[in-house]
């Protein structure tokens, strides 16, 4: 299963780059670096490029959050700057399960009123192929200042909230993991909602499962629960840190659900039928 962890690092390291060549310097450098745009969920959406969102909801709906694991820019950023949590003590760098957020819906609607109604500071400052533009923008100030522009929001604003951007990601990644996506994107939001009955899930097998925790310590959306081999599917973004990690095999990215493990507690079939 480690496989899938490279696989998945390689496609993220891939659009990352794309996205962050294609934002600095446009299509001069790499032409098919705009690929990178037109794949992302809420760009296409205002294009009206309806085929790359409906897309990304039917993958969503069969494999769960792929996107978020590898193409979103923002959530690659998370996971690199994660990786500073090695220099904490390490008992504070283990992830631990945490409960779910309904704020989340609550900014994904005033998200979604304020791109509706035109306002445009919400979506500049949350979405996240905006919030990376940003970052980008405040180390090319030309691109930004024509972004920043086209938002309404004004250069200089544009590439204050870049370096305001960067530094709340990499120190919510740092002490949170992936918080940001779980509770703040509006994005992940609604992948979140299509990915949380997905086909194909993440799960633990509970006849192989010693309770070691060492999933749910290596889990960024804080979204294993060992303790009722529980995964949230709604939060797991597919960063397959978790099966990487199981020195028994027992958690897995699989289609459908295991089955209870002690007979006792699976439904019994009643007599004569
Ligand atoms: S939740 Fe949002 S910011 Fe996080 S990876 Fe998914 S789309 Fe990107
Ligand atoms: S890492 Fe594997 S064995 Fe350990 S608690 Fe998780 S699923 Fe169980
Ligand atoms: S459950 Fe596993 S694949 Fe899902 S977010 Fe957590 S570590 Fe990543």
């Amino acid at each position: 299963m480690k496989g899938l962890r490279t696989a998945r690092w390689i496609l993220a390291g891939l659009f990352f780059v794309m996205s962050a060549v294609y934002l600095a310097f446009g299509r001069q450098l790499l032409r098919f670096a705009s690929l990178s745009e037109k794949s992302q969920i809420i760009p296409s959406a205002i294009t009206v490029s309806i085929g790359a969102v409906l897309f990304w909801l039917v993958i969503s709906f069969v494999y769960g959050r792929l996107y978020c694991s590898t193409v979103c820019p923002v959530g690659t950023l998370i996971d690199l700057s994660s990786k500073l949590r090695r220099l904490m003590p390490a008992r504070r760098r283990r992830y631990r399960y945490r409960n779910r957020h309904k704020v989340r819906f609550h900014i994904a609607t005033v998200y979604f009123v304020c791109l509706i109604a035109g306002i445009s500071v919400v979506p500049a400052l949350i979405e996240p192929w905006n919030v990376f533009r940003n970052i980008i923008g405040t180390a090319n100030p030309a691109s930004s200042a024509a972004a920043a522009v086209n938002l309404g929001i004004g250069a200089a604003t544009g590439i204050v909230a870049g370096a305001v951007s960067l530094l709340l990601i990499v120190f919510a990644a740092v002490f949170t993991g992936r918080e940001f996506c779980n509770t703040v994107c509006p994005v992940g939001t609604v992948l979140g909602l299509m990915g949380s009955n997905s086909v194909y899930r993440v799960e633990i097998d509970p006849d192989k499962c010693t309770g070691c925790l060492e999933c749910e310590e290596a889990c960024p959306a804080g979204c294993v629960k060992v303790v009722g081999r529980f995964v949230d599917d709604a939060r797991c973004v597919r960063c397959m840190e978790c099966v990487a990690r199981c020195p028994e095999n027992a958690i897995r990215y699989q289609p459908g659900r295991n089955r209870v493990a002690t007979p006792m507690m699976r439904g019994v079939k009643p007599h004569g039928r």
